[in-house]
């Protein structure tokens, strides 16, 4: 069987992200900066609804085995706010930094920070059907400012447990290493490979 699937992704940060942690020479991994994907709308109401249904819809548009993603940001002392909804949190039409804008303000004066990132991976064939799906976490705290310039989202204001420094201070390997992504994918490599191999 063709070594090849899909990211269902435009996002860069993600993808190279992604790119890095899968890398194996004799694998063609594609993604939404190589062809035309569907826009899929995230309506569902859970991590797990929405990645299936981003892995599913570009599975059956493109014949493409297909891995999609969909990461939440719960903060406790926002009773799991922005939660799914961490991409859209500041309003429909808001970019990353609006989010950051609107979280630190709702945090403002607040002491207990702890927050905690958690993201779905689904792989389906390229019928559309689910082959499995994987779980990471990484616990952490918001930060009381923007610290760093790199990775994307909620990067510059998440300090990860255990240690005093934002992801957006941190080198892509580290945060790759620590990362709810990371983990996830780590778990669902050895499903893919595992499907190839059939
Ligand atoms: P998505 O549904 O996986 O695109 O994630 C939803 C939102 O969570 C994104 O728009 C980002 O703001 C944020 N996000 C996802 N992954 C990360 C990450 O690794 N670091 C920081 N923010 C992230």
């Amino acid at each position: 069987m063709k070594k090849s699937f899909l990211i269902a992704s435009g996002n860069k940060h993600k993808i190279q992200e992604i790119q890095k942690i899968l890398f194996a020479s004799d694998w063609e991994v594609l993604s939404g900066l190589d062809l035309n994907l569907p826009e899929v709308e995230e309506d569902q109401d859970s991590l797990e609804g929405n990645s299936l249904k981003k892995a599913k819809t570009v599975a059956l548009a493109t014949g493409e085995a297909t891995i999609a993603d969909d990461t939440g940001l719960f903060v406790e002392a926002l009773e799991g706010r922005p939660g799914i909804y961490a991409a859209r949190y500041a309003g429909e039409r808001c970019n990353f930094a609006d989010n950051r804008k609107k979280l630190l303000a709702e945090l403002k004066d607040v002491q207990t920070r702890n927050a905690y990132f958690a993201t779905v991976i689904t792989f389906c064939n390229p019928k559309g059907e689910k082959i499995c799906s994987c779980q990471g976490v990484m616990k952490g705290e918001i930060a009381i400012k923007e610290v760093g310039n790199r990775g994307f989202g909620y990067d510059n204001i998440f300090v990860p447990q255990g240690y005093t420094k934002t992801l957006g201070e941190m080198s892509e390997e580290i945060k790759n290493e620590i990362s709810h992504r990371g983990k996830a994918l780590k778990k669902i490599f050895p499903e893919i490979k595992k499907y190839f191999k059939q």
